[in-house]
């Protein structure tokens, strides 16, 4: 009996595990093919650091990743379990709470987790809490797409916790669930791309003034204390922490044009290092 369990349980948490990996391999691998290989030359003015990071660089962000999906995977389980047990606000019939709800239940996860990830990253910026927590993915100063979920397993503990606090506060549909983790991999490897595809003046819009760009996350990676945000950009500006110079940055890379090839060739990068 007490083996079955254990068994499902196994089975559950590597269903869990092939899910999160795969929707990071899809993603993450169709961005690296075509930003870092097949389409580098056709895109290179829209690279954000000059610079494209070193294969060891790519390969602990690939490794942390897979990690981070086996704590991901704990917290699936431990989901799937206290679901069973009826503790959760999941649903099954969707007619329950209808088509509009299940449209906002996405929405609000987005926002709480935006919330929840703005300040627990905070956090995890103070001195106590940096070397032990988020240091793994300021390794990558120049991140790609694969350092989307490389985090040290503490953080990856933190950055699962949105998910059992999302299935307590908010009724969810688990097709919500699934369309919420697509969105948010899309987003964290878009954050992590390394090239900024919005248009010139796109922060001049309303748009990109509510919404964060790859330029606000790359700036993250390269200077650390400021623009903490994930989806959304309200929390770096209530809290007067977008940098500086992101709007500067911003239109640098968005506004290059085609011709000018030779950048990666001749410039020597925002800040000259090579990382
Ligand atoms: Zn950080
Ligand atoms: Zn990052």
């Amino acid at each position: 009996m007490e083996e079955n369990i254990f068994k499902s349980l196994l089975q559950a948490g590597s269903w869990v595990f092939v899910t999160h990996f795969l929707r990071y391999l899809l993603f993450a691998g169709i961005a690296y093919v075509i930003f870092y290989h097949w389409k580098k030359r056709y895109w290179q003015h829209k690279k954000i650091q000059a610079q494209f990071p070193k294969r060891i660089k790519i390969q602990l962000e690939f490794l942390y990743s897979i990690s981070t999906f086996l704590i991901f995977s704990a917290f699936g389980v431990a989901i799937y379990l206290l679901k069973n047990q009826g503790y959760t606000l999941i649903y099954q019939d969707i007619h329950e709470y209808g088509t509009l709800w299940f449209f906002v239940s996405i929405f609000l996860s987005l926002v709480l987790h935006d919330t929840y990830f703005y300040w627990t990253h905070r956090l995890m910026h103070t001195k106590f809490l940096f070397p032990y927590f988020h240091k793994i993915h300021h390794i990558s100063y120049n991140p790609s797409p694969w350092a989307s979920f490389s985090f040290h397993p503490l953080e990856a503990i933190v950055e699962a916790g949105i998910l059992p606090l999302l299935v307590f506060i908010l009724p969810l549909h688990p097709g919500a669930i699934i369309i919420f983790l697509f969105i948010m991999t899309v987003m964290n490897v878009l954050g992590h791309l390394g090239y900024e595809l919005y248009p010139s003046g796109f922060l001049k819009t309303w748009l990109g003034k509510w919404n964060n760009t790859s330029t606000h996350h790359n700036m993250h990676h390269q200077y650390g204390h400021s623009n903490y945000g994930l989806y959304f950009n309200w929390w770096d500006r209530i809290m007067k922490t977008n940098h500086e110079a992101y709007e500067k940055h911003f239109e640098k890379t968005a506004s290059r044009k085609k011709e000018k090839i030779g950048y990666l060739i001749h410039s020597p990068g925002m800040n000259g290092m090579k990382k």
